[in-house]
């Protein structure tokens, strides 16, 4: 048993309830974490990260509003997500284990590094399709508008998009067995990857260490390079897709 039972689900006004909730929390992590990244190297560390910007000049304010309002409607349809999956998880169609026991110790850090990498060839393949199809290309063309990225095109997207965005989420979760505090570190790690790779700036440090991590795992530097050279470039996470499939830069 778990305290997700407790929740009457088929209550209506419960249920309206747990989704202004849920979209709160989205929306207030989104605000929180993006505002202390943009205060932390671009206001706080300017001077130390000044060579390390990437963004070609200050985003329009009309880029912001527009960033700003794709985002909330981001919110939206990954709140009504967030919904879906509390009311698979309440009928046990997921496989999200409350007690860390429930599976061997050393499976926690696989299940999050499983998820990335599964995560990381959806998000790729649906990507990479979002440019190569003409239907879907309309959709994804909202978050392309903003070449000069800044943190906030990081939930930038139109709903359709965010849509194939989320879905994936319940479907791992009914897939892979994950405990709920690996799905805490999944969303932080998603959050602040989105950001880091969309704030315009360069932070990993340039030595021989970081060379190699950034060889496969992605940052600031390749997204901003697809966000301006848009048929290369495509993974979430890792570059092994991009790689193997020739369209990394
Ligand atoms: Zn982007
Ligand atoms: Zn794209």
């Amino acid at each position: 048993m778990n305290f997700i039972n407790n929740i009457d689900l088929t209550d209506f006004k419960t249920l309206l309830l747990l989704y202004v909730l849920v979209f709160v929390i989205i929306l207030f992590r989104y605000a929180l974490l993006s505002g202390s990244y943009y205060l932390l190297f671009r206001v706080v560390f300017k001077k130390k990260f000044a060579d390390r910007v990437l963004a070609a000049k200050m985003p329009s304010s009309l880029q912001i509003k527009r960033e700003i309002r794709l985002s909330v409607y981001s919110t939206f349809v990954f709140g009504l997500v967030g919904v879906v999956l509390i009311m698979l998880w309440q009928k046990s169609y997921t496989k999200i284990y409350i007690h860390l026991y429930e599976y061997p110790l050393w499976y926690f850090p696989i299940s999050i590094i499983l998820f990335m990498v599964l995560h990381d060839t959806y998000y790729y393949w649906m990507h990479k399709w979002m440019h190569d199809f003409k239907w879907l290309r309309r959709y994804h063309l909202d978050h392309h508008k903003s070449v000069n990225t800044t943190v906030l095109t990081s939930f930038s997207f139109h709903p359709v998009e965010s849509f194939f965005q989320a879905i994936i989420l319940p479907i791992l979760f009914i897939i892979i067995p994950l405990n709920i505090f690996a799905i805490l570190i999944i969303l932080l790690v998603m959050t602040f990857s989105a950001i880091i790779n969309h704030a315009g700036v360069e932070i990993y440090p340039r030595n021989s260490f970081f060379k190699g991590f950034k060889k496969h795992v992605i940052g600031a530097t390749h997204h901003d390079i697809h966000h301006r050279h848009a048929q290369k470039n495509f993974g979430l996470y890792f570059t092994f897709w991009d790689r193997w499939m020739n369209t990394e830069y």
